[in-house]
């Protein structure tokens, strides 16, 4: 399917669309669609109303070793590795064509699978396409060193790809953190298998496809649809497998690096959770446009964003007066059908999901929080719909601010001055994101520092797409894990430093 140009967008548009999608989850290894070798199935629903959308072959370790036989195979053959980057570069900017004229088609997939709405999806494909392109033109920018030597040395340091690199991505916006990992790993000459989440792999499928009509050679690429267990384990104890690259949850990361120490010492690359803070300090008035922003940054993609703020802390000279304007947005919040373009706020990408957040808002009411305003549901749904929630009179070691939610759910706490509004930040074993609101840009600098986060934004809404891909590299702290995404130095993370010295006597 490419994108239409008559047609005008309408929920009518995405409903036909996603009734003529055309629908392949074999998985795409050495260059084609293969047919798997599983005989077993799982299956992926829409979240909105709980129809099957795919049906895929639940992969395990058998596909997982043709494909990394693959990798190796086209990484040794040196047919992407030991091309020039500029020539590299060439191939990803026809994919960033290509991905452009299927927007529609990869947009909707992504919808339909986990819940995401169209706009936005459409937005995330916009995003995703600007990452790869920029990613690609600074990889062939990028230069090794020549060392200081006598006169009769020679010496070099390179950058050398790590060779097989195996991906495991999740479900929150599948297509571009995705990208946000095959973009450098190819860009630097690796070869790839990837596993995308088994809530949403569609795209995923699709992009490995779009590759090989752009001209990545087969095998380059390589994608494997599968649960965690076993396809994900296979990647991550293959001994063949030399970088493992994942985002998803710190419990999964975890078992990883052990998977990784169990097996061949891969080097691992590990984006896990986050619990990030939205620090409001007390020298701003404009509570209306405060309150839209902070509510984007928790309750944006139904807050699976890991890196939401979840955790709204305000001066507590301006608390009352946000925390009237936070519940008056909060409660405009209203959910709907994630193929109506007209819909900001989708369900929850998935039944057990739903379950989980809920399961998290009874314990936080347990310990004393108090729903200071709850968001719409659209009448109509039936699905894992839930309405956007800001809880008040919640304590940092409430376990609704300690674990990560991934569901549209913010509490919100005062603080006395700037000593407790940076322990109460910190108060937290992830550090991934964190927001500071000020005027005052030397304290948002003192703050910038001290923070217990790989990325700190001032006066800006929450995203990832401020973290990575594009703006400079960013490296989670404590159990949001580490590895570098982002700009030069995250390309560089995909590749190895080597030495080399001459003697030219
Ligand atoms: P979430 O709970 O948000 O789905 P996960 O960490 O479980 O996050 O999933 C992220 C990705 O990790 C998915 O592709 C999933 O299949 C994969 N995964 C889950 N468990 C494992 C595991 N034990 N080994 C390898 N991959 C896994």
């Amino acid at each position: 399917m490419t994108n239409s140009s008559e047609a005008p967008r309408t929920l009518a548009y995405w409903q036909r669309a996603a009734a003529t999608l055309r629908i392949d989850t074999r998985p795409v290894i050495g260059g084609q669609r293969v047919e798997p070798l599983t005989t077993e199935t799982f299956q992926s629903v829409h979240p909105h109303d709980g129809r099957v959308v795919a049906t895929y072959p639940a992969c395990g370790m058998a596909e997982i070793d043709l494909a990394v036989a693959a990798a190796r195979k086209a990484f040794e053959a040196g047919c992407w590795s030991g091309l020039a980057p500029a020539e590299r570069t060439r191939v990803m900017h026809r994919l960033g064509d290509l991905l452009r004229q299927h927007g529609d088609e990869l947009a909707l997939m992504d919808s339909l699978e986990m819940g995401m709405p169209i706009a936005q999806a459409l937005g995330d494909i916009d995003e995703s396409i600007d990452g790869l392109r920029a990613l690609a033109e600074l990889a062939s920018q990028l230069t090794d060193l020549v060392l200081p030597s006598a006169p009769h040395a020679l010496a070099l340091n390179l950058r050398v790809p790590h060779g097989v690199v195996g991906a495991i991505t999740p479900w929150n916006f599948p297509l571009y953190v995705a990208l946000s990992k095959v973009a450098p790993a190819l860009a630097m000459g690796n070869s790839l298998v990837l596993k995308p989440s088994e809530l949403a792999s569609l795209s995923c499928l699709r992009l490995a496809e779009l590759a090989l009509e752009a001209g990545l050679p087969p095998g380059v690429f390589n994608v494997v649809p599968g649960r965690g267990l076993p396809a994900g384990q296979a990647l991550a104890r293959h001994m063949d497998v030399d970088c493992l690259t994942f985002t998803g949850s710190t419990a999964t990361g975890l078992q990883l690096l052990q998977d990784a120490g169990r097996s061949n010492l891969k080097v691992t690359l590990l984006e896990c959770g986050g619990k990030s803070p939205q620090l409001v300090f007390d020298d701003l008035d404009d509570m209306d446009t405060l309150a839209d922003t902070l509510v984007q940054g928790f309750a944006w993609n139904s807050g699976q964003v890991c890196v939401a703020g979840t955790r709204i802390l305000v001066a507590q000279h301006l608390f009352d007066r946000l925390a009237e304007a936070l519940a008056e947005r909060v409660g405009t919040c209203l959910t709907g059908d994630p193929l109506d373009p007209t819909t900001t706020h989708g369900p929850l990408a998935s039944r057990g999901q739903f379950e989980r957040v809920t399961h998290l808002l009874a314990q936080a009411h347990k310990q004393g929080a108090r729903v200071l305003a709850r968001g719409q549901v659209a009448s109509a749904a039936q699905g894992c719909h839930l309405g956007a929630t800001l809880l008040a009179d919640v304590a940092s070691d409430h376990i609704v601010m300690q674990d990560e939610v991934f569901g549209p759910v913010a509490g919100l706490m005062p603080f006395a001055d700037v000593d407790q509004a940076l322990a109460l930040a910190n108060a937290t074993r992830y550090g991934l994101f964190a927001t500071v609101w000020t005027r005052d840009l030397p304290l948002a600098h003192r703050f910038a520092r001290r923070l217990r986060a790989g990325s700190v934004v001032v006066n800006a809404v929450a995203s990832p797409r401020t973290a990575h891909v594009r703006g400079s590299g960013a490296e989670p702290v404590g159990l949001s894990g580490y590895g570098i995404e982002g700009g030069a130095a995250g390309l560089r993370a995909y590749t190895r430093q080597r030495s080399v010295q001459f003697n030219l006597g």
